[in-house]
């Protein structure tokens, strides 16, 4: 078997460690005691960096799916494949598994791994580390690794993070040693829809012999990981590595010459004025347009959350002095990510203080926790004609006001109600 060619460039090794990394690592920052990303299952909340959202604020995870959701479309429209050669899972994981296999001696092509037992063993005991490694590494998105790991060494691990570890290693140990690049090729979806997705602007590796330099040595076809001849034109199959890109460069740099392959944005290689296209230019503004109304709504969102609903059985009760007492009942969620130490209070629409009588003050909220308390309101008139409205305020002893909401008194149909 000829010797594998090894172009896995510098840049490109680069960017995959330092995704790899960043994708590895992302699940242990925290800052002040919060992770900086994590959809934390327990409390059905989403954690991006100081921010909390609580599953109450399902439309702020709504908009913050959609962000991503444009931004990955609008990488694909712009960088086509350039995904799936420099930042996918499952190049650097094949990649990664090619790397030990060339530092053992080993050869790995796409049909079959050489090697002997010890090799082998070596080979397969990788794969198996790398499919835990990702098996965990996606848990502690949800399960804080400061929990993950405690958890795992006192054997109190949640079964579904067990299942999902052990689900992922296996899936990933059976690509990695049976699949590998055939994945790309035949299988992923993605790359079927970026097929579709090719647009006049998108990023694609071309070959431009205008002048007719090949040496037709085949370096780049030899070394293309998918098995295509850049040379042939645009392949639905090319992930975009660039690996020909540089085979070609170092060929043609021992002749004094710049290579023949290069990144062109559009495939006819209008340049980066190919962008211009309304489709583009159309998920651009989208994009900024989402975000803004991501920051807007993340920005003036309530920290915890007030349902009110008057204690309808209870009824309205006059007192002696002339005063109404109405029930009501209060609803409050903390979607701060902190313990809250929170007063409800009230005032009418002249501005006066409305009396709320009950567990009113120093209610205390634990981190993403829900209570329910019953006060009266008293209140020394009720209009016949018309509901009164109250404005409800609910306040942090250190956050200050984190919820205003208005409550509507009942109207007084006679006096005896
Ligand atoms: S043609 Fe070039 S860029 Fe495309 S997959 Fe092959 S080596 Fe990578
Ligand atoms: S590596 Fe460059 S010179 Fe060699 S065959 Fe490919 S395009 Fe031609």
């Amino acid at each position: 078997m000829a010797k594998q060619p090894k172009y896995v460039t510098p840049r490109r090794r680069a960017f995959q460690w330092i995704s790899t990394l960043l994708i590895i690592g992302i699940p242990f920052v925290t800052i002040n005691g919060k992770s900086l990303f994590r959809l934390d299952i327990t409390t059905l909340s989403l954690q991006i960096g100081p921010a909390t959202f609580s599953i109450e604020d399902l439309y702020i995870f709504a908009l913050f799916f959609f962000v991503f959701l444009f931004c990955f479309l609008l990488a694909t429209l712009v960088l086509g494949r350039v995904w799936c050669g420099w930042a996918c899972p499952q190049t650097t994981l094949v990649d990664a598994l090619e790397g030990v296999a060339g530092m053992i001696g080993m050869q790995v092509s796409p049909a079959d791994i050489r090697g002997s037992i010890m090799q082998k063993m070596i080979l397969h005991g990788t794969a198996l580390f790398l499919g835990i490694l990702i098996g965990a590494n996606l848990v502690w998105y949800f399960i804080s690794p400061y929990v993950f790991f405690p958890s795992l060494v006192a054997g109190t691990l949640n079964p579904w993070a067990t299942g999902t570890v052990v689900t992922v290693a296996v899936l990933v140990y059976v690509d990695l040693i049976f699949v590998r690049r055939l994945l790309c090729r035949e299988f992923c979806p993605y790359g079927r829809f970026q097929t579709v997705l090719v647009d006049p602007g998108t990023l694609t590796l071309r070959y431009m012999d205008e002048d007719e330099r090949c040496i037709h040595c085949e370096a780049c076809v030899r070394t293309c990981p998918q098995g295509i001849d850049i040379k042939a034109g645009y392949q639905v199959e090319c992930i975009s590595c660039a690996k020909c890109l540089d085979a070609c460069r170092k060929v043609m740099a021992k002749k004094g010459q710049s290579g023949l392959i290069g990144y062109t944005f559009g495939i006819a290689g209008r340049g980066w004025r190919a962008l211009m296209n309304p489709r583009i230019v159309f998920i651009t503004l989208l994009i900024i347009f989402l975000s803004i109304g991501f920051l807007f709504i993340s920005e003036n969102r309530t920290l915890v959350s007030l349902k009110l609903s008057r204690i309808a059985q209870a009824g309205v009760h006059q007192s002696p002095d002339g005063s109404f007492t109405i029930p009501y009942r209060a609803f409050l969620a903390n979607k701060s990510g902190a313990e809250l130490n929170i007063s409800i209070s009230g005032v009418d629409e002249e501005g006066k203080a409305v009396v709320f009588s009950g567990p009113v003050k120093d209610v205390v909220l634990s981190k993403n926790g829900k209570k329910q308390i019953s006060f009266t309101v008293i209140v020394s008139r009720l209009d016949a004609s018309r509901q009164r409205p109250v404005t409800v305020e609910v306040r942090d002893h250190v956050q200050g006001v984190v919820n205003e909401t208005q409550l509507l008194l009942p109207v007084m149909k006679n006096p005896g109600e």
